[in-house]
Parts: C-alpha cells; structure tokens; sequence
C-alpha cells in the first residue's frame, strides 16, 4: 500500500473513491512525526453513499447460506494470518505502539474472524416441540440489515475486526468508520478483503470525523451501531442513535484499579504491573491506572516497580526493544504532562517522572510515570489519563482497597495480585466492574467471551464480541406452528 503524503479513499460498493471533503487531516507517525497519508473529513452525502450501497447488498448476502458466509471468514483469518506481520508494522507506524504490542493488536482480531468462522453455529436458533398441544415453537435468528461501526485510535486493526467480522457473518453489511487519528489499518484491513470475493456494498469504509459520525446516527437505514471511544462522545453517541431508534452498544472510558495484597508475589506482580499500566503507553482500555497497595504491599512492590519501569526504553516502537512507544498526538502527550503537574500540585508524590525520560528528538513520548500519596478525591485517581501514568493509594485492608476501587464511576476491568483463594473470590463477589483478572495484569476476554464493561465504561446492555456480539447484530423471530 503506497499512501504516502496520500489523502485516502473512502470505500464504497466495492470501489476505492476519492472523498469530496473540504476538509483533510494529516495522519503522522506518532513516534517521528513524518507524514503518513491525510484523512479525508467525509462528507455525510459519502456515509449516505456507503449506506445505500450497504443497504443494497444486503438482501443477496443475508441469502448467501451462513455456512458460505463462515467460509469467507476462514478464508479472511488466513489472508489476514499471510499479512500478520505487514498490518503490525503498519499499526505501529501509525499508532506509535511497540511492535510486540502492535502483533497482538492484530492477533485479538484474527480472533474474532476465528469467532465469526463458527457463525452456523453460532446462529442456531432454538425449538420447543409441543409447546401447547400440538403446536411447536421455534426461534430463528435474523440478521438486521446495515450496521455501523465507529472505532477509536487505540487498536487500529481489532476494533474493526471485532466488529465487522461478527456482523458480517451473521449476514448484515456493514460501514466502517475508522479513527481518523489511525485510519490506515482498516484501509489495509478492507483492501485485504478483496482476496475472499466479498460482494461489492458487504462492507464499505468512509473516513471522517463528527460530520460523518453525526451522518450514521441520523440515517434511517442503519440498524444498529457499535461504537468504541471517549466517554464524552459515547454518551452522545448512545443518545443520538438511541433517539433515532438505533440498537447500540458504546464501550468507553476506564480507570482500572490493580489490588496488590501482601501475600502477593513479587517479581511476577511487577512484571504484571509493567505491561498494564505502561503498555501500549497506557492508552488501552484495559490498562492498570490504580495502584492499590494493601498493608505491607507498598513496601515490598513500589521500589522493585520503580526501578524497573525507570529502566523501560521508551522510544520508536518499530526498533525491537522499544517496551514503551508514543502517545498519539502532541496534544495528548501535552494533556498527560498537565495531569502529572496536576497531580503534583494537589499533593501528590512523583517516584517516577515520565516528562524526564530519555526519548528520542522527534515523537509525542512521555515515559513511564508513578505517583505515590495520591487520594481518591484527587482527579488524578478519578478521571481516565490514556498515557503512561500509574497512581498509588493505600488501604489497610482488602475491603478498604474494594471500596476504594468501587468509588470509581467507571468499572471497564479491576486486578488482584494474591496467593490467597479466599480474598480473590471476596474480591470477585465484591468489585464493581466487568472484566476481572487474578494475578493478570491486563484481562482481556478472548473474542468468545464478551468485553464487559460495566458502569460509565459502557453504554448499552449487549457487549462487543462472544455470544453478546451474536445476538447484538441479529434479532429473533418465533413462529407458532400448528398443522391439521
Ligand atoms: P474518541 O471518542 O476521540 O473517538 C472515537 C470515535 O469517535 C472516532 O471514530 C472519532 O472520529 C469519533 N468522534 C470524535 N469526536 C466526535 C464527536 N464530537 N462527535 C461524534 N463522533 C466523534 O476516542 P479515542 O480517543 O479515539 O479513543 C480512546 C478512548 O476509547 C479512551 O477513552 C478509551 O478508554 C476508549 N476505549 C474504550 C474501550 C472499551 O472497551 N471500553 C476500548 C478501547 C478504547
């Protein structure tokens, strides 16, 4: 793919087209700051385009036997296999992520693909024989016609393969409307498709911005949107589309908590710690941003994480021992220095100072950051940072730590560090949010299990990927049969 300097094409019935847009946005690499390509600000008359050709395909495909349907799945998961290494790369250059986190980011998608695979399956409806005499009951699964999905920066190649391969095998045609901060992924991701003869308008991929999100939630024809991004713009986008009779589902912001008890052990708690709460440079949803130490814990855990999270190299995440890349603009990277001013001026304690990190000359990098002292009614420990920023509070006791966790307004994921059975399932039954990990640093459910947010972390009530997804992007039809 040559895009460079290039401003990209919108995706429509089977044809790359130029955009009409006024309006374009440089897409650089985070971690140098050369430019990529630019993005195309769409007008809505191109998401009205996408969404006619969509609704268009979509009888034919809805016809096409979900076994076939499965089958362009599998042929997708291999062609996205035989390009693994090419969409890591390219991830990284416009995400700024290190490389190893960048293969995941692909990885977690093709695992969604594997998922969809199994859709003949997984759309079995259900039948009761007799279910009055004579009569019998069955539940069909249908799906539902245009669907939309509108993706954030952060895993620019899993979002929308979370979403496009679930919908699309359950027979639905899909608009993707990708981040305009990292769009060239998708761009990747759908000229891929071309390789398993996807009918033209199955999916289609317009770029932009608010316009063309404000175009899909005010259009008559799409069915249901799913959307993954910042708090603020999920809680309009569930009540614009909720408004417009739209089925939706908005997984938004986090701020995770990290239980560490005394009895937990030590070098792997840490290296746990590590990857959560520095990985991809702490902007992941499920990354750790609260450090709760219990008892004696601090003691044991604060300088070992110290020491290690100062020896991070933080850098271009295309060079191999790069552990922490680059924030995602310069304006994020600014944002995540004012929260460390921030949190210093209200008292808190800087262990590690992330704006001293030795970064290289060009890129928006902050290193790895850790503040002590911090309290619960600080907005350091309540609102989500999205960069490499990790608070420590203290508790006394587990249930003062749970407390302390379930003050949070959001609940997107909570992680407890012990060797002790009973205080993880204390922790299980008690803590309020939806993806829980036990001596995991980032727990994440596989694309069979769904992505539970809960509280602020997600509008909707049916979850992105695992059975949730299915039933999502399908609705149920059940016919009484009785025959004389
Ligand atoms: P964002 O809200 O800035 O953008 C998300 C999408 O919304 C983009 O496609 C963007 O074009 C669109 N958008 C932006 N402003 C808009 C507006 N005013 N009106 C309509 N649409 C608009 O989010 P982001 O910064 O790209 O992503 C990071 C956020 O996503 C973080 O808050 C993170 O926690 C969240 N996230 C949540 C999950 C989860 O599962 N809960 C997963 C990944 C990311």
């Amino acid at each position: 793919m040559d895009l460079i300097g290039k401003v990209l094409r919108n995706y429509i019935a089977g044809e790359w087209r130029p955009s009409a847009a006024t309006h374009s946005l440089p897409v650089p690499n985070p971690a140098t700051e050369e430019l990529l390509a630019r993005v195309p600000l769409s007008p809505a008359e191109e998401v009205d385009a996408a969404v006619v050709a969509a609704a268009r395909a979509f009888q034919a495909w809805r016809e096409t036997p979900v076994v076939e349907r499965g089958r362009k799945l599998m042929r997708y998961k291999r062609v996205l296999e035989d390009h693994l290494e090419e969409l890591a790369r390219l991830t990284v250059h416009e995400a700024g992520k290190a490389l190893e986190e960048a293969r995941g980011d692909i990885r977690r998608g093709i695992e969604a693909v594997e998922f969809a695979a199994g859709m003949p399956t997984l759309m079995m409806g259900r039948v009761v024989e007799d279910a009055a005499r004579g009569v019998d009951q069955e539940l069909f699964r249908a799906p539902l016609g245009v669907v939309a999905g509108i993706c954030p920066f952060n895993f620019p190649a899993m979002f929308p393969l979370w979403l496009m391969s679930i919908a699309v095998a359950c027979g639905n045609t899909f608009v993707l409307k990708p981040s305009e901060r990292c769009p060239l992924s998708a761009v990747r991701l759908v000229e891929l498709l071309s390789e398993v003869d996807l009918p033209a308008g199955v999916v289609n991929l317009v770029h932009g911005e608010k316009e063309a999100v404000d175009a899909i939630l005010a259009h008559p024809a799409v069915r249901a949107v799913s959307f993954v991004g910042t708090e603020r713009v999920g809680r309009y986008v569930y009540s614009q589309a909720a408004a417009n009779g739209k089925r939706v589902q908005c997984l938004v912001g986090a701020k995770n908590h990290l239980i560490v008890m005394p009895d937990a052990v030590p070098k792997q708690t840490v290296g746990a710690i590590l990857s959560s709460a520095f990985g991809n440079a702490g902007q992941r949803c499920l990354a750790g941003s609260v450090l709760v130490a219990v008892g004696e814990a601090g003691e044991v855990i604060l300088p070992l994480l110290v020491g290690e999270a100062g020896c991070l190299r933080v850098g271009n995440g295309i060079e191999p021992d790069v552990r922490v890349g680059a924030l995602i603009r310069r304006e994020h990277k600014e944002r995540v220095e004012a929260w460390i001013e921030q949190a210093v001026a209200e008292g808190a304690k800087l262990l590690l100072d992330g704006r001293r990190a030795d970064v290289p000359p060009h890129g928006y990098f902050v290193g790895p950051t850790i503040l002590d002292g911090v309290n619960p009614d600080m907005a350091i420990a309540q609102e989500e940072i999205f960069g490499p920023v990790l608070v420590v509070m203290r508790a006394e006791t587990l249930e003062e730590a749970i407390d302390l966790a379930n003050r949070s307004r959001y609940g997107n994921a909570a992680v407890i560090f012990t060797q002790s059975g009973a205080a993880a399932r204390t922790f299980r039954y008690r803590i309020q949010a939806g993806m829980l990990g036990v001596n995991v640093g980032v727990p994440a459910p596989m694309a069979f299990f769904p992505f539970t947010g809960w509280k602020a972390s997600f509008f909707g009530d049916l979850h992105a990927t695992g059975m949730d997804a299915v039933e999502f992007y399908t609705e149920k039809k059940v016919v009484t049969t009785r025959w004389w």
